[in-house]
Protein backbone atom coordinates (compact mmCIF):
# COMPACT_ATOMS: atom_id res chain seq x y z
CA UNK A 1 0.00 0.00 0.00
CA UNK A 2 1.25 3.75 -0.70
CA UNK A 3 0.51 5.50 2.18
CA UNK A 4 1.70 9.70 2.52
CA UNK A 5 1.80 11.67 5.48
CA UNK A 6 -1.96 12.28 5.62
CA UNK A 7 -3.03 8.48 5.46
CA UNK A 8 -3.99 8.98 1.92
CA UNK A 9 -3.75 5.46 0.14
CA UNK A 10 -2.71 5.95 -2.96
CA UNK A 11 -3.81 3.15 -5.79
CA UNK A 12 -4.73 5.36 -9.17
CA UNK A 13 -1.70 5.85 -11.31
CA UNK A 14 -2.08 8.10 -14.24
CA UNK A 15 0.23 7.38 -17.18
CA UNK A 16 1.06 9.85 -19.83
CA UNK A 17 1.96 8.05 -23.29
CA UNK A 18 3.48 10.82 -25.13
CA UNK A 19 3.64 14.58 -24.88
CA UNK A 20 2.56 14.78 -28.81
CA UNK A 21 -0.94 15.68 -29.85
CA UNK A 22 -2.74 16.15 -33.18
CA UNK A 23 -4.58 19.04 -30.95
CA UNK A 24 -3.22 22.74 -29.73
CA UNK A 25 -5.78 23.51 -27.33
CA UNK A 26 -4.45 27.02 -26.21
CA UNK A 27 -5.16 25.80 -22.52
CA UNK A 28 -2.81 22.94 -22.46
CA UNK A 29 -0.17 23.66 -25.21
CA UNK A 30 1.79 26.74 -25.22
CA UNK A 31 1.58 29.29 -27.87
CA UNK A 32 5.31 29.25 -28.57
CA UNK A 33 7.03 26.18 -30.72
CA UNK A 34 6.60 23.30 -28.53
CA UNK A 35 9.06 20.55 -29.20
CA UNK A 36 7.78 17.38 -28.31
CA UNK A 37 9.80 14.75 -26.52
CA UNK A 38 11.75 12.52 -28.98
CA UNK A 39 10.55 8.95 -29.08
CA UNK A 40 13.98 7.73 -27.34
CA UNK A 41 13.53 9.65 -24.33
CA UNK A 42 9.83 8.16 -23.63
CA UNK A 43 9.41 5.21 -22.12
CA UNK A 44 9.52 2.53 -24.34
CA UNK A 45 6.59 -0.40 -24.63
CA UNK A 46 8.45 -2.65 -22.28
CA UNK A 47 9.49 -0.09 -19.70
CA UNK A 48 5.81 1.38 -19.54
CA UNK A 49 4.40 -2.26 -18.87
CA UNK A 50 7.71 -2.79 -16.01
CA UNK A 51 6.94 0.85 -14.50
CA UNK A 52 3.34 0.26 -14.21
CA UNK A 53 4.20 -3.33 -12.79
CA UNK A 54 6.03 -1.66 -9.74
CA UNK A 55 3.41 0.47 -8.91
CA UNK A 56 0.86 -2.61 -8.83
CA UNK A 57 2.95 -4.30 -6.91
CA UNK A 58 2.77 -1.50 -4.10
CA UNK A 59 -1.92 -1.45 -4.66
CA UNK A 60 -2.05 0.64 -7.55
CA UNK A 61 -5.95 -0.78 -8.64
CA UNK A 62 -6.69 1.71 -11.16
CA UNK A 63 -4.72 3.02 -14.10
CA UNK A 64 -5.57 5.76 -16.57
CA UNK A 65 -3.66 6.25 -19.86
CA UNK A 66 -3.55 9.91 -20.80
CA UNK A 67 -0.96 12.50 -22.88
CA UNK A 68 -0.56 14.23 -25.08
CA UNK A 69 -3.07 12.44 -27.22
CA UNK A 70 -2.49 8.85 -25.69
CA UNK A 71 -3.83 7.32 -29.12
CA UNK A 72 -1.16 9.53 -31.84
CA UNK A 73 1.65 6.65 -30.21
CA UNK A 74 2.36 4.19 -32.42
CA UNK A 75 2.66 1.45 -30.40
CA UNK A 76 -0.55 2.50 -28.11
CA UNK A 77 -2.18 -0.07 -28.78
CA UNK A 78 0.67 -3.01 -28.10
CA UNK A 79 1.00 -0.79 -24.56
CA UNK A 80 -2.80 -0.76 -23.92
CA UNK A 81 -2.95 -4.59 -24.75
CA UNK A 82 0.04 -5.28 -22.23
CA UNK A 83 -1.41 -3.18 -19.45
CA UNK A 84 -4.69 -4.77 -19.63
CA UNK A 85 -3.02 -8.33 -18.39
CA UNK A 86 -2.33 -6.66 -15.04
CA UNK A 87 -4.79 -7.01 -12.50
CA UNK A 88 -5.91 -3.35 -13.05
CA UNK A 89 -9.15 -1.13 -14.02
CA UNK A 90 -7.88 0.37 -17.04
CA UNK A 91 -8.96 3.32 -18.64
CA UNK A 92 -7.76 6.46 -20.80
CA UNK A 93 -8.50 9.87 -21.63
CA UNK A 94 -8.14 11.05 -24.98
CA UNK A 95 -9.58 14.08 -27.60
CA UNK A 96 -11.61 11.11 -29.36
CA UNK A 97 -9.98 11.67 -32.74
CA UNK A 98 -8.20 8.15 -33.14
CA UNK A 99 -10.98 6.36 -31.29
CA UNK A 100 -12.64 4.72 -34.62
CA UNK A 101 -9.14 3.13 -35.24
CA UNK A 102 -9.26 1.43 -31.50
CA UNK A 103 -12.75 0.33 -30.65
CA UNK A 104 -11.69 -3.52 -31.01
CA UNK A 105 -8.23 -3.08 -28.82
CA UNK A 106 -10.75 -1.44 -25.99
CA UNK A 107 -12.50 -3.95 -25.92
CA UNK A 108 -10.67 -6.63 -26.22
CA UNK A 109 -8.40 -5.22 -23.16
CA UNK A 110 -11.39 -4.82 -21.13
CA UNK A 111 -11.74 -0.68 -21.18
CA UNK A 112 -15.63 -0.13 -20.99
CA UNK A 113 -14.96 3.56 -19.82
CA UNK A 114 -13.27 6.63 -21.79
CA UNK A 115 -13.09 10.47 -20.92
CA UNK A 116 -13.51 12.40 -24.05
CA UNK A 117 -12.22 15.88 -24.13
CA UNK A 118 -14.87 18.48 -26.12
CA UNK A 119 -15.35 22.16 -24.94
CA UNK A 120 -17.56 23.19 -27.18
CA UNK A 121 -20.57 22.29 -29.55
CA UNK A 122 -20.17 24.62 -32.04
CA UNK A 123 -17.70 23.93 -34.49
CA UNK A 124 -16.00 27.15 -35.04
CA UNK A 125 -15.21 27.72 -31.52
CA UNK A 126 -14.02 23.97 -31.48
CA UNK A 127 -11.47 24.80 -34.44
CA UNK A 128 -10.74 28.53 -32.40
CA UNK A 129 -10.19 26.40 -29.23
CA UNK A 130 -7.70 23.22 -30.41
CA UNK A 131 -6.74 25.00 -33.58
CA UNK A 132 -6.69 22.21 -35.75
CA UNK A 133 -9.09 19.69 -34.65
CA UNK A 134 -12.08 18.36 -36.46
CA UNK A 135 -15.18 18.61 -34.16
CA UNK A 136 -17.23 15.88 -36.57
CA UNK A 137 -14.51 13.36 -36.08
CA UNK A 138 -14.74 13.97 -32.07
CA UNK A 139 -18.68 14.11 -31.82
CA UNK A 140 -18.78 10.78 -34.19
CA UNK A 141 -16.42 9.19 -32.20
CA UNK A 142 -18.55 10.11 -28.86
CA UNK A 143 -21.20 8.41 -30.64
CA UNK A 144 -19.75 5.79 -31.73
CA UNK A 145 -18.68 4.88 -28.07
CA UNK A 146 -22.05 5.42 -26.71
CA UNK A 147 -23.39 3.13 -29.75
CA UNK A 148 -20.75 0.18 -28.66
CA UNK A 149 -22.13 0.40 -24.78
CA UNK A 150 -19.30 2.52 -23.32
CA UNK A 151 -19.46 5.01 -20.41
CA UNK A 152 -18.62 8.04 -22.02
CA UNK A 153 -17.79 10.73 -19.99
CA UNK A 154 -17.06 14.21 -21.88
CA UNK A 155 -14.27 16.60 -20.52
CA UNK A 156 -15.57 20.54 -21.34
CA UNK A 157 -12.97 22.84 -19.81
CA UNK A 158 -15.34 26.06 -18.76
CA UNK A 159 -13.43 29.51 -19.96
CA UNK A 160 -15.15 32.91 -19.10
CA UNK A 161 -16.25 34.53 -22.60
CA UNK A 162 -15.22 31.29 -24.45
CA UNK A 163 -17.32 28.49 -23.80
CA UNK A 164 -19.42 29.31 -19.95
CA UNK A 165 -22.75 30.20 -22.50
CA UNK A 166 -22.71 26.49 -23.46
CA UNK A 167 -23.30 24.62 -20.42
CA UNK A 168 -27.26 24.55 -21.34
CA UNK A 169 -26.53 23.18 -24.15
CA UNK A 170 -24.63 20.80 -22.97
CA UNK A 171 -27.04 19.74 -19.97
CA UNK A 172 -29.46 19.47 -23.11
CA UNK A 173 -27.42 17.12 -24.74
CA UNK A 174 -27.51 14.85 -22.19
CA UNK A 175 -31.25 14.50 -22.23
CA UNK A 176 -31.28 11.42 -25.11
CA UNK A 177 -27.33 10.76 -24.80
CA UNK A 178 -26.50 8.85 -22.02
CA UNK A 179 -23.04 10.44 -21.31
CA UNK A 180 -21.54 11.94 -18.13
CA UNK A 181 -20.33 15.89 -19.23
CA UNK A 182 -17.81 16.85 -16.87
CA UNK A 183 -17.36 20.83 -16.27
CA UNK A 184 -14.03 21.58 -15.43
CA UNK A 185 -12.51 24.66 -13.86
CA UNK A 186 -9.71 25.80 -15.74
CA UNK A 187 -6.46 25.06 -14.06
CA UNK A 188 -3.19 27.66 -13.85
CA UNK A 189 -0.34 25.18 -15.72
CA UNK A 190 3.10 27.05 -17.12
CA UNK A 191 2.65 28.30 -20.64
CA UNK A 192 -1.32 28.74 -20.56
CA UNK A 193 -1.57 31.96 -19.77
CA UNK A 194 -4.34 31.41 -16.93
CA UNK A 195 -5.55 34.13 -14.71
CA UNK A 196 -7.84 33.66 -12.45
CA UNK A 197 -10.80 35.89 -13.97
CA UNK A 198 -10.92 33.39 -16.93
CA UNK A 199 -11.97 31.02 -14.22
CA UNK A 200 -16.16 29.86 -13.65
CA UNK A 201 -16.21 28.76 -10.69
CA UNK A 202 -18.61 25.26 -9.71
CA UNK A 203 -21.12 27.60 -7.60
CA UNK A 204 -21.21 29.79 -10.29
CA UNK A 205 -22.06 26.89 -13.75
CA UNK A 206 -24.56 25.39 -11.16
CA UNK A 207 -26.39 28.88 -10.92
CA UNK A 208 -26.80 29.31 -14.79
CA UNK A 209 -27.75 25.82 -15.12
CA UNK A 210 -30.66 25.92 -12.33
CA UNK A 211 -31.92 28.87 -14.29
CA UNK A 212 -33.48 26.47 -16.86
CA UNK A 213 -33.01 22.44 -14.96
CA UNK A 214 -33.90 21.21 -11.80
CA UNK A 215 -30.81 18.91 -10.68
CA UNK A 216 -30.16 16.60 -7.41
CA UNK A 217 -26.43 15.36 -6.32
CA UNK A 218 -25.45 11.85 -6.43
CA UNK A 219 -23.63 10.61 -3.96
CA UNK A 220 -19.85 10.91 -4.58
CA UNK A 221 -17.75 7.69 -4.19
CA UNK A 222 -14.40 8.26 -1.81
CA UNK A 223 -11.82 9.20 -4.08
CA UNK A 224 -14.21 11.14 -6.82
CA UNK A 225 -12.98 14.18 -7.81
CA UNK A 226 -16.33 15.80 -9.29
CA UNK A 227 -19.57 16.63 -8.18
CA UNK A 228 -22.03 13.98 -9.94
CA UNK A 229 -25.29 15.71 -10.61
CA UNK A 230 -28.65 14.42 -12.47
CA UNK A 231 -31.84 16.21 -13.92
CA UNK A 232 -34.93 14.23 -13.70
CA UNK A 233 -35.71 12.54 -16.74
CA UNK A 234 -32.45 12.55 -18.48
CA UNK A 235 -30.80 9.87 -20.49
CA UNK A 236 -27.01 11.39 -19.13
CA UNK A 237 -25.54 13.18 -16.02
CA UNK A 238 -23.36 16.00 -15.33
CA UNK A 239 -20.59 16.90 -12.92
CA UNK A 240 -18.37 19.48 -11.69
CA UNK A 241 -14.94 19.15 -11.03
CA UNK A 242 -13.89 21.99 -8.82
CA UNK A 243 -10.09 21.95 -8.21
CA UNK A 244 -9.58 26.09 -8.13
CA UNK A 245 -12.77 26.76 -6.22
CA UNK A 246 -13.16 23.97 -3.95
CA UNK A 247 -10.26 20.90 -3.87
CA UNK A 248 -10.30 17.54 -3.67
CA UNK A 249 -7.13 16.96 -2.16
CA UNK A 250 -8.36 15.18 1.31
CA UNK A 251 -9.20 12.39 -0.71
CA UNK A 252 -6.54 12.42 -3.05
CA UNK A 253 -5.00 8.59 -4.83
CA UNK A 254 -3.92 9.81 -7.17
CA UNK A 255 0.07 9.13 -8.88
CA UNK A 256 1.37 10.62 -12.14
CA UNK A 257 4.38 9.22 -14.24
CA UNK A 258 5.08 11.64 -17.48
CA UNK A 259 6.00 10.47 -20.48
CA UNK A 260 9.20 10.62 -20.24
CA UNK A 261 9.19 8.59 -16.81
CA UNK A 262 9.10 10.90 -14.25
CA UNK A 263 6.93 10.51 -11.00
CA UNK A 264 4.95 13.64 -9.81
CA UNK A 265 3.12 12.82 -6.80
CA UNK A 266 0.87 16.25 -7.93
CA UNK A 267 -0.62 17.51 -10.86
CA UNK A 268 0.95 21.07 -9.20
CA UNK A 269 3.63 19.39 -7.58
CA UNK A 270 7.52 20.88 -8.83
CA UNK A 271 9.20 18.04 -7.57
CA UNK A 272 9.51 14.97 -9.65
CA UNK A 273 11.38 11.63 -9.54
CA UNK A 274 13.24 9.97 -12.68
CA UNK A 275 12.19 6.51 -12.71
CA UNK A 276 12.93 5.84 -16.06
CA UNK A 277 16.57 6.66 -15.36
CA UNK A 278 16.32 4.64 -12.19
CA UNK A 279 14.53 1.62 -13.97
CA UNK A 280 17.57 2.00 -16.82
CA UNK A 281 20.34 1.43 -14.66
CA UNK A 282 18.77 -1.31 -12.21
CA UNK A 283 18.05 0.94 -9.17
CA UNK A 284 14.97 -0.39 -7.43
CA UNK A 285 11.70 1.31 -8.36
CA UNK A 286 10.06 1.15 -4.96
CA UNK A 287 11.83 3.28 -2.72
CA UNK A 288 12.10 5.87 -4.68
CA UNK A 289 7.55 5.44 -4.98
CA UNK A 290 7.80 5.20 -1.52
CA UNK A 291 9.81 8.48 -0.43
CA UNK A 292 7.66 10.52 -3.48
CA UNK A 293 4.55 10.07 -1.78
CA UNK A 294 5.85 10.19 1.72
CA UNK A 295 6.90 13.77 0.61
CA UNK A 296 3.61 14.57 -0.73
CA UNK A 297 2.06 18.16 0.05
CA UNK A 298 -1.24 18.51 1.44
CA UNK A 299 -2.91 19.93 -1.07
CA UNK A 300 -2.11 21.30 -4.75
CA UNK A 301 1.59 20.32 -4.68
CA UNK A 302 2.24 23.05 -2.26
CA UNK A 303 2.72 25.84 -4.13
CA UNK A 304 -0.66 26.63 -5.10
CA UNK A 305 -3.05 28.56 -3.00
CA UNK A 306 -6.26 27.08 -2.29
CA UNK A 307 -7.74 30.60 -2.64
CA UNK A 308 -7.31 31.17 -6.52
CA UNK A 309 -7.98 34.33 -6.76
CA UNK A 310 -4.27 34.91 -4.67
CA UNK A 311 -2.39 32.41 -7.28
CA UNK A 312 0.42 34.15 -9.57
CA UNK A 313 0.33 31.46 -12.30
CA UNK A 314 4.00 32.72 -13.72
CA UNK A 315 4.98 31.92 -10.26
CA UNK A 316 4.24 28.25 -10.03
CA UNK A 317 6.97 25.54 -10.98
CA UNK A 318 5.27 23.13 -13.19
CA UNK A 319 5.42 21.68 -16.55
CA UNK A 320 2.76 22.64 -19.25
CA UNK A 321 -0.61 20.08 -19.02
CA UNK A 322 0.81 18.42 -22.43
CA UNK A 323 3.82 17.49 -21.14
CA UNK A 324 2.49 16.35 -17.41
CA UNK A 325 -0.65 14.39 -18.68
CA UNK A 326 -4.11 15.93 -17.27
N1 LIG B 1 -5.39 14.62 -25.21
C1 LIG B 1 -6.29 14.04 -24.27
C2 LIG B 1 -7.51 14.90 -24.08
O1 LIG B 1 -7.52 16.04 -24.53
O2 LIG B 1 -8.45 14.42 -23.46
C3 LIG B 1 -5.64 13.71 -22.95
C4 LIG B 1 -4.70 14.73 -22.35
S1 LIG B 1 -5.44 16.24 -21.80
C5 LIG B 1 -4.03 17.10 -21.15
C6 LIG B 1 -6.35 15.68 -20.39
C7 LIG B 1 -7.45 16.57 -19.90
O3 LIG B 1 -6.86 17.74 -19.31
C8 LIG B 1 -8.39 17.06 -20.97
O4 LIG B 1 -9.73 16.80 -20.62
C9 LIG B 1 -8.16 18.54 -21.01
O5 LIG B 1 -9.30 19.25 -21.35
C10 LIG B 1 -7.72 18.82 -19.59
N2 LIG B 1 -6.97 20.08 -19.46
C11 LIG B 1 -5.92 20.47 -20.18
N3 LIG B 1 -5.49 21.70 -19.78
C12 LIG B 1 -6.32 22.07 -18.77
C13 LIG B 1 -6.41 23.24 -17.95
N4 LIG B 1 -5.59 24.25 -18.09
N5 LIG B 1 -7.39 23.29 -17.01
C14 LIG B 1 -8.25 22.25 -16.86
N6 LIG B 1 -8.20 21.12 -17.60
C15 LIG B 1 -7.26 21.03 -18.55
FE1 LIG C 1 -3.94 17.74 -26.97
FE2 LIG C 1 -5.61 16.99 -25.04
FE3 LIG C 1 -3.93 19.04 -24.66
FE4 LIG C 1 -5.93 19.35 -26.34
S1 LIG C 1 -6.10 18.96 -24.15
S2 LIG C 1 -3.75 19.93 -26.74
S3 LIG C 1 -6.14 17.34 -27.18
S4 LIG C 1 -3.36 16.95 -24.96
Amino acid sequence: MILDNYDRVHDYLRISLTDNCNFRCFYCMPDEDYTFTPHSKLMQVDEVFEIAKQFVSLGVKKIRLTGGEPLVRKDAATIIRLLSTLPVELTMTTNGTRVHDFLRVFVESGIRSLNVSLDTLDEEKFQLITRTGNFHQVMNNIKLLVRNEFNVKVNVVVMKGINDHELLDFIEWTRNEPVQIRFIEFMPFSGNRWSSNQVITMDQMLASISEKYEFIPVQRDQHDTSKKFMVQGHSGSFAVISTMSANFCGDCNRIRLTADGKMKNCLFSKEEVDLLSAYRNGVSLLPLIEQSIKAKAKQLGGQVSADFNQINSSQIENRTMISIGG
